[in-house]
């Protein structure tokens, strides 16, 4: 038996326009030439129709959806009959072309506006969201890289929401390894390419909602390099253009992944030039296809992030809904049984698991958007000095905003299962649904495993060090504006004595990657990825306390809110900063338990 949803706020209208209005300064993007057409009434503008599409269109439909999974007949996939109607109505909010220039149909929003607005889209229905998300990043793909034949035969009909996109990059011994991607593109006198090969867990590979799909997939022109470097990228469509009319470009579905969660898109496996006849169109340079894919990266593994921070977010408003109603024993110390039940938020446990959840989610959400802030900066920043200190920035935070709330995020759905008792563990409400649907976002788009050692390996000593410079002097901004604010001043210190430690890791872990000992360098790179995360989350929180502990002194009446900024981030700094000298420690040291256990002491 299943039951209609109960309305969900999916995430807080108060608290988006805190992170973007009061803790970061949103608006101050629009004094940038490249957003100059915008103002706080356009942000709103595109926040409101996408909440109110969101709540009353998309919500409804995610457990019929989560319940009825894409079906697999006669050579087709048949995804469910409700995507007819969904992806036009998606399409028309402008949200494929919102961050887009005017040259290609679009209004070139600020990311971090677009990032926020896709977030109750993502909440709502995450799967249906993410027909848009990929059409999106392959689109975008060909805008940048394409030529001006490729754009017009592919991108514009992907942009227009005419067609769908995909990335095809897996295959079953190339996942986490795109270096050993097989898949082959000989090339034919037309001047296209004949693709062979296979593909596997490829999202939206095919659809029967509109007429077409375009898979930007990494092949190795034959006869190149092994290796990355010999890799390229294709866009291969499943139905070709041809005497005006689309033809079959033999693209087979080979077969349908059977997932737990995300189940309103399939993941397909994929036989590409079973018949010979598989054209592909070359777009950037040869052997250039992976680069061309990391120059997106960013932005595509923000939009992970922020995935994570959407699934934990809806069901962290379940949970604290569910907490206020349930009635269940009397508060500690009364035993009369006569005494009426006290709501399970009355119990102390229970908050701690519902601030937790707080502060994981609101954490997540205001690192996503100091992420988005400086990836709009890198692009559009008023000179080259800002773009190139904001590149850095960005680069940094990407593999914490990717995972954090991935991980932690899975964690926080895991409570909001946890406070709902034996009845979460029910198929009947939803938490267990964003709990399966959240695990992708922790292997999906390079593992979490990947994204630490991209961190310690490249991104924290990216620049000489510039990168960590740069994010030291956001921490000191930082600091320096919450104590200016009156905010507990063992807050700030706290946080400037775990980035000196911080530091010293990287300087340390740094000098022994350059004296060749790279397996100790990277040994902890879980560990790190753990202690820059505990720490960037920190920063956001100081910035959350600033500009909470700003309204209350100038008399914001909305005392309760504000408190509870305060409450979650005396949380961060009490239970979870306190764990950084351990994973420093653990770092420094190079402890070697799992290091010297061998494969047979398992
Ligand atoms: C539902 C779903 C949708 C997907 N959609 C797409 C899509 O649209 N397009 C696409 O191209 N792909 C897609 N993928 C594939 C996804 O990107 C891969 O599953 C992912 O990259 C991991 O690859 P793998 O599954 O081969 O795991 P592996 O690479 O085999 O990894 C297994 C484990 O080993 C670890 N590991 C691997 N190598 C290392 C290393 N060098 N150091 C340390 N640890 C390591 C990993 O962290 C992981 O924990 C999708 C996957 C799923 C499940």
């Amino acid at each position: 038996m299943t039951t209609a949803p109960r309305p969900n706020p999916l995430l807080s209208d108060r608290d988006v326009d805190f992170q973007l209005y009061e803790v970061l300064d949103a608006t101050s993007l629009c004094a940038l030439p490249a957003f100059a057409e915008h103002s706080r009434d356009t942000f709103t503008l595109l926040l409101d129709s996408t909440r109110r599409f969101a709540r009353e269109v998309l919500y409804p439909t995610y457990r019929d959806m989560d319940a009825q999974p894409p079906s697999f007949r006669d050579g087709r996939v048949h995804v469910h009959p409700l995507m007819r109607e969904l992806y036009p109505r998606l399409v028309e909010l402008g949200l494929l072309t919102a961050t887009r220039p005017p040259d290609v149909g679009g209004q070139q929003l600020p990311l971090t506006v677009h990032a926020v607005s896709t977030a109750y889209l993502m909440a709502a229905n995450l799967s249906v969201y993410a027909w848009l998300g990929l059409t999106l990043g392959a689109a975008h793909l060909l805008e940048v890289f394409g030529t001006p034949e490729v754009k017009a035969t592919f991108m514009e009909p992907m942009y227009r929401g005419e067609w769908t996109g995909t990335m095809a990059l897996t295959e079953p011994q190339a996942g986490s390894s795109l270096a050993d991607v097989r898949t082959r593109a000989t090339p034919a006198p037309d001047g296209t390419w004949r693709i062979q090969g296979s593909k596997i867990f490829i999202s939206g590979a095919d659809q029967d909602f509109n007429e077409n799909v375009v898979h930007l997939t990494l092949a190795r022109i034959e006869g190149a390099e092994g290796g990355t470097r010999g890799i390229s990228l294709f866009a291969v469509p499943s139905r070709r253009p041809e005497g005006g009319t689309l033809v079959d470009n033999d693209v087979r579905v080979a077969g349908v992944i059977h997932k737990i969660g995300w189940k309103g898109i399939p993941s397909l496996a994929l036989n590409y030039g079973e018949s010979g006849d598989c054209h592909g169109w070359l777009v950037g340079p040869p052997g250039r296809g992976l680069a061309c894919m990391f120059q997106m990266m960013n932005e595509a593994r923000i939009m992970v992030g922020m995935n994570g921070v959407a699934t934990a977010t809806v069901a962290y408003h379940e949970a604290v809904a569910y907490a206020r109603e349930r009635p269940q024993g009397r508060p500690t110390g009364v035993r009369d049984a006569t005494r009426p039940q006290t709501p399970i938020i009355e119990h102390a446990d229970v908050r701690r698991m519902l601030l937790r959840q707080k502060a994981i989610v609101e954490g997540g959400l205001s690192l996503l958007l100091a992420a988005s802030y400086q990836a709009d900066l890198a692009g559009h920043g008023q000179d080259e000095a800002t773009r190139q200190r904001a590149g850095l920035l960005v680069d940094l935070l990407t593999p914490v905003a990717k995972s954090f709330p991935a991980e932690r995020g899975f964690e926080a759905n895991a409570l909001a299962v946890q406070v709902h008792g034996g009845y979460g563990y029910s198929s009947e409400y939803l938490p267990e649904a964003w709990l399966r649907d959240q695990k992708l976002n922790s292997i999906h788009e390079g593992t979490t495993g990947i994204q630490g050692l991209d961190l310690l390996g490249r991104k924290v000593v990216a620049g000489g060090g510039a990168a960590l410079q740069s994010f030291a002097e956001e921490v000191g901004t930082t600091v320096a504006r919450a104590r200016a604010a009156g905010v507990t001043p063992e807050w700030g210190e706290a946080l400037e004595q775990a980035l000196a430690e911080t530091t010293t890791v990287v300087t340390e872990l740094g000098a022994r990657g350059m004296s060749g000992e790279v397996e100790l360098m990277l040994r902890h790179s879980a560990d790190f990825l753990e202690l820059f995360s505990v720490l960037a989350v920190a920063w956001r929180w100081l910035a959350q306390a600033a500009a909470a502990k700003e309204a209350l002194e100038r008399g914001d009446p909305d005392a309760d809110f504000y408190e509870g900024k305060l409450a979650a981030a005396q949380y961060w700094f009490a239970v979870e900063l306190p764990r950084v000298p351990l994973l420093a420690r653990l770092c420094r040291t190079g402890e070697d338990s799992y290091a010297r256990m061998r494969p047979e002491w398992f």
